[in-house]
């Protein structure tokens, strides 16, 4: 754990009890502040209080007396400006205490604590934590000293202190962005903008702008790895350089003038062109872990961000080979009598659909959950490809009245019947595809998006089991 200092003597109201909250409280009483602590769920402050004891005070922080709070640290996901600031954010605002995140004791810890260490922070709309997990990787396999957290497991301040030359490895969400200064950071990877959040930022340009703040205080001789396969991207590569940033430029056969001192991949080919003329690095293809273009782009970023850490190619390359993945990211989870089951529970948005239709033809894909603005419109292109689909959840009506006429579909309601009838369809065709990408969220049926995987593997490995004991179709 990493105890932040900076807020020694001080009063700090936090408020949001869970992993964030709970490791922001953690940290700021080991660094001898003064933390007084809420949530609206009464099953958060039991957690929390038995987790913490008795030096932490919970307290109700909208009928407190504000005067001499210092700072509020919220969790990421309680509304700052929209739809409407919370309650305890006017508090604050009114009292003049700053309101921060987690990442930004982070930032501040390692600034005044060890600042000999290195920080890559990762943003984008799509691929940030098989980005994030895959840096953190080529940096272990360099034999660096390496954490890896932020919006991807472990919250930034429970990493543990590395000493000089140590690399964390940071993905960062809009909502932290939005709760977080200057970071110092030695390299910064933004992957790819599409319409996301926009609820919570107010418009689309609102969440850019979040994201943007990645940017802010890129250490002097920082670099910033941009993907310029969307215009968000193209611009903001040009205004960083206009600015005198060393940038990047990471394209998957986009146009390869525009990747000048940057890293570009074509036809699954990576190639280098960081430092002049492009050089072949590596043939991604083969890459059973990295499949698909989006993939691709993720490898082609931590590439870069390798180089610029200062990692060999080799090193990286190898690392690139021995890379396993992330769960619930296309994640290959059975075969059975030739049909694979992959799991993309993760793809809780069109977009992320959208790039896993592309790496398969002849697909049985589930979808549904909760949808999210624009359904499933924007996957029209990937129709053809899809052989059926099975709708499940709240969007199943939409999506059907989407897809009538178009694609075959059924209604299924839950996974396990979808599971079902996808597998007898594929194991029909023979050699086929069952993929679950929902293009959803997955609060209506599950906890998260983790849970509905989880329940996929399990339904695979059920259905499996019944393939060989004879009792399965
Ligand atoms: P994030 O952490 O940004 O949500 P993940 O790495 O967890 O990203 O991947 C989420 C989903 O997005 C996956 O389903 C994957 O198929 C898709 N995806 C991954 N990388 C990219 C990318 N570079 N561009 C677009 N989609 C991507």
């Amino acid at each position: 754990m990493i105890a932040a200092r900076t807020f020694r003597g001080k009063k700090i109201a936090v408020f949001g009890l869970a992993r964030s909250g709970i490791s922001s409280t953690r940290a700021l009483l080991q660094g001898g502040a003064e933390v007084v602590a809420w949530d609206d769920a009464p099953a958060r402050r039991n957690d929390a209080g038995a987790l913490l004891g008795p030096r932490a005070t919970l307290a109700e922080l909208e009928n407190m007396d504000w005067r001499d709070v210092a700072a509020l640290v919220l969790s990421p996901g309680v509304p700052l400006h929209f739809p409407s600031p919370h309650a305890v954010v006017r508090k604050a605002c009114e009292a003049g205490a700053e309101i921060i995140g987690d990442v930004e004791l982070f930032f501040r810890a390692r600034r005044a604590d060890f600042p000999a260490t290195r920080l890559v922070l990762i943003t984008g709309t799509n691929g940030k934590s098989t980005t994030t997990a895959l840096i953190g990787h080529l940096v272990r396999e360099a034999g660096l000293p390496v954490q890896v957290g932020g919006n991807i497991g472990v919250s930034a301040l429970d990493l543990d202190p590395l000493g000089p030359g140590g690399v964390y490895v940071l993905e960062m969400s809009s909502y932290q962005l939005d709760l977080s200064g200057p970071n110092d950071a030695d390299v910064v990877v933004w992957l790819n903008i599409t319409p996301d959040h926009i609820d919570r930022h107010g418009s689309l340009s609102g969440y850019v702008a979040a994201k943007r703040r990645i940017f802010d205080g890129l250490a002097q001789n920082g670099a910033a790895v941009v993907g310029i396969d969307d215009v968000h991207g193209v611009n903001l590569c040009d205004a960083l350089r206009a600015g005198g940033v060393r940038v990047h430029p990471v394209t998957v056969d986009g146009p390869r003038e525009q990747a000048v001192q940057g890293v570009f991949v074509r036809q699954g080919i990576l190639c280098d062109a960081l430092q002049g003329g492009p050089e072949r690095v590596v043939d991604l293809r083969g890459f059973r872990r990295l499949p698909g273009a989006h993939n691709w782009q993720n490898a082609a970023a931590a590439y870069a961000a390798g180089r610029a850490l200062g990692l060999s190619r080799e090193k990286i390359v190898q690392g690139l080979e021995s890379f396993a993945g992330l769960a619930h990211r296309m994640e290959e989870v059975g075969v059975v009598r030739g049909v694979r089951f992959i799991n993309d529970s993760k793809a809780t948005n069109a977009e992320a659909t959208a790039r896993a239709l592309a790496c398969h033809d002849g697909v049985y894909v589930i979808l549904g959950g909760v949808p999210k603005e624009g359904g499933i419109d924007s996957l029209a292109q990937f129709f053809p490809r899809i052989k059926k689909a099975y709708l499940i959840g709240q969007a199943a009506d939409a999506f059907a009245a989407t897809l009538n006429g178009r694609t075959p579909y059924q209604k299924c309601g839950g996974l396990a019947e979808a599971v079902a009838a996808a597998a007898r369809d594929a194991d029909q065709a023979g050699e086929a595809v069952v993929l679950l990408s929902p293009a959803c969220a997955s609060f209506d049926q599950f906890e998260n998006f983790e849970a509905r995987g989880d329940v996929f593997r399990k339904l695979v490995r059920e259905y499996a089991d019944g393939v060989m004991t004879g009792s399965a179709a």
